[in-house]
């Protein structure tokens, strides 16, 4: 589900999708619900050429090697080598803003960040650091994602409406996150003892994908 508080709009890229407001760093841009069309792979590569084009236009490749097609205007997220939002290391299917978003702009994720993508496709995205070309084996990129344990106090200062949609793999880093009530804390001191990838597996036992 994309946060309600965005809005589609044409650009030169086609379909794209930005900002209504101005959101913070930390705020969840968008999370993956039952709603969300998933494929696996046997699916995908079943259907007809003009099929998979739709889907890889649209859609990404999970950590489960499955094709997810967003339900909503999640699904127009354009790439950017600069981008504003990106997944978490540690949860897939979980996109973050990485920084504050200024209201009327556009919402970009580095389609490298992902498992998998099947675009091929002349970026457009005029950042000095743009790398020109992408290609559908271009991902994983891990470095592109965002570890839990720097943006966590970032996730729990705001008020997250996204987090009240349940996506069964992931209830128990929601319910960690709903115990501390969306971030009056208690918890910064509990992120601020989070040194280490083991604390953070205690901290989120068994949420691993
Ligand atoms: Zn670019």
């Amino acid at each position: 589900m994309i946060h309600p508080d965005t809005y589609t709009g044409t650009t030169d890229k086609g379909v794209s999708l930005f900002a209504k407001r101005r959101f913070k760093k930390g705020e969840i841009i968008w999370i993956a619900d039952s709603a969300d069309t998933i494929l696996p792979a046997a699916t995908y590569r079943s259907f007809s050429e003009q099929k998979k084009q739709n889907v890889n236009s649209l859609g990404y490749l999970d950590s489960k090697g499955r094709f997810v097609i967003p339900n909503d205007n999640g699904k127009y997220v354009n790439h950017s080598c600069s981008p504003n939002c990106t997944y978490l290391l540690e949860y897939d299917n979980i996109s973050v803003a990485m920084r504050d978003i200024g209201a009327g702009e556009e919402i970009t994720e580095n389609y490298r960040c992902y498992y998998g993508h099947l675009e091929n496709f002349d970026c457009q995205c005029g950042v000095p650091s743009c790398s020109g070309k992408l290609k559908g084996d271009d991902s994983f990129l891990p470095s592109l994602r965002l570890r839990l344990n720097t943006i966590a106090p970032f996730i729990l200062q705001h008020r997250q409406p996204l987090l009240n949609i349940r996506f069964e793999d992931r209830k128990d880093f929601l319910a960690a996150l709903n115990k501390h009530n969306y971030g009056h804390f208690k918890s910064q001191n509990l992120f601020a003892r989070m040194g280490s990838r083991l604390s953070l597996e205690l901290a989120f036992p068994a949420a691993a994908h």
